[in-house]
């Protein structure tokens, strides 16, 4: 299996070369305008023809060489078929922001000091803040792709797709189940194989989150310039610091887990759903944004590390009895975070329930069969209930289940995993 991953650099350009830089992308800007006219008007979508067409006239007009001319007829050629894609016929793209797309090799290359990059006036070589790219220089294993080039604050950074080969994960040669349940009071809880239940606080988040919040709302009853400056300023850095507190968790479970582990997390692909499950005075905390974050972490570093992710319908997760597969929506105590089965009596703590039901629910996912004879032996046991779902891989379940304990994390922003036994 292929995986992409972007690299941002940014790029340590003097005076001049920010010049240049910016009237290229500009020209380049301009040139994708102009074509853009061309292709709407023309219906013309082919590469071949459009080129015919426009070549000559962007090249005298803006000064571009020829091969950022065919860059800037392959950029707008894309741009139309994503719209079209997105069923949005009909629409002509605008370049609004100066932009460069630059292709691997031949308007760009990069070695380990320096970029070099075709401009207006040929190629100029600028050196880069190179730490952490080293890795990415080794041709037999890594790609580069058609790279952007992007101004921001008068910085330069180049984005580099880059492409590698991961292993592919078999479910035949899967070792290990993580049942992963996303949340509030612990950012994920988790339960395993080998029926170990793991916690990740999420209080000093919550608290985090909460101080942003606050400052939101003053800064929003204010409704100056400076304070919209500031609200924007404010909602980026809490992203930045949502996502690295998410790379951190992400990191930590897929390394705490040997390769070949499927992770199963609940399908939240309903933002209401996701809103829904969360006490009405925490909704500030705007969950969605963050649990899909999380998700597109866990599923990309469990592909790198040979592991897989998979997503279940997440009906019932957490009023499902993991014990004797008793559903039902009193089982659980919100307020108290405690699930208590009215049919056999199990007690636990509700999240690591969800996280228990989506172990099972991985289980099924792997041997089918196995819960197809499960529910026959159900069948002939007691009843449990009118909505039970029938669905328990109960043997597995019970030599599993135990009580959690749940070791208090410090106060501190940064999560760290705790993995207890039991
Ligand atoms: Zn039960």
């Amino acid at each position: 299996m292929e995986l992409t991953i972007t690299a941002k650099i940014q790029l340590v350009a003097t005076e001049e070369q920010k010049k240049l830089l910016s009237e290229t992308m500009t020209a380049y800007r301009n040139s994708c305008n102009y074509v853009s006219d061309y292709v709407f008007s023309n219906h013309d979508y082919k590469q071949f023809s459009v080129q015919k067409a426009v070549y000559k006239q962007v090249r005298s007009l803006y000064k571009i060489g020829s091969q950022m001319t065919c860059s800037v007829i392959k950029t707008v050629l894309a741009r139309y078929r994503t719209i079209k894609s997105s069923g949005l016929n009909g629409i002509k793209p605008s370049f609004k922001l100066p932009q460069y797309d630059l292709v691997w090799n031949r308007d760009y290359s990069l070695n380990k000091n320096v970029f070099s990059v075709n401009t207006l006036e040929g190629r100029i070589k600028v050196p880069y803040y190179s730490k952490g790219m080293e890795q990415y220089f080794d041709k037999d294993k890594y790609t580069f792709g058609t790279s952007k080039l992007v101004c921001k604050k008068d910085k330069y950074f180049l984005h580099i797709p880059v492409t590698f080969e991961v292993p592919d994960c078999n479910d035949s040669e899967i070792q290990n189940v993580v049942g992963v349940d996303r949340g509030i009071n612990f950012i994920i809880t988790t339960y395993d194989s080998n029926g170990k239940s793991g916690f990740v606080s999420g209080r000093a988040i919550k608290h985090r989150r909460a101080k942003y919040a606050n400052m939101r709302k003053e800064l929003q009853i204010r409704k100056t310039s400076s304070s919209r400056r500031r609200l924007k300023r404010i909602g980026n850095r809490e992203n930045r610091w949502m996502q690295d507190v998410n790379h951190c968790v992400s990191k930590a479970l897929v390394l705490n887990n040997p390769k070949n582990t499927l992770f199963v997390l609940e399908d939240l692909s309903g933002v209401r759903s996701a809103t829904e499950r969360v006490k009405r005075k925490n909704r500030y905390v705007s969950v969605s944004w963050s649990f899909y974050d999380l998700e597109c972490k866990i599923d990309y570093k469990s592909k790198k590390y040979g592991s897989k992710m998979i997503k279940v319908d997440p009906a019932y997760t957490s009023q499902t009895c993991p014990k004797c597969g008793h559903t039902e929506r009193s089982n659980r105590n919100k307020k108290k975070h405690i699930f208590v089965c009215k049919n056999c009596g199990y007690t636990s703590n509700d999240d690591r329930i969800g996280a228990m039901n989506l172990h099972r629910m991985g289980i099924e996912y792997l041997v089918p069969d196995a819960v197809a004879s499960e529910q026959a032996s159900d069948a002939r046991g007691p009843v449990s209930g009118p909505d039970a779902t029938p669905r328990c891989c109960e043997n597995n379940m019970r030599q599993n289940v135990g009580e959690p304990k749940i070791r208090k994390l410090r106060g501190s922003c940064k999560p760290t995993t705790s993995v207890i036994g039991n």
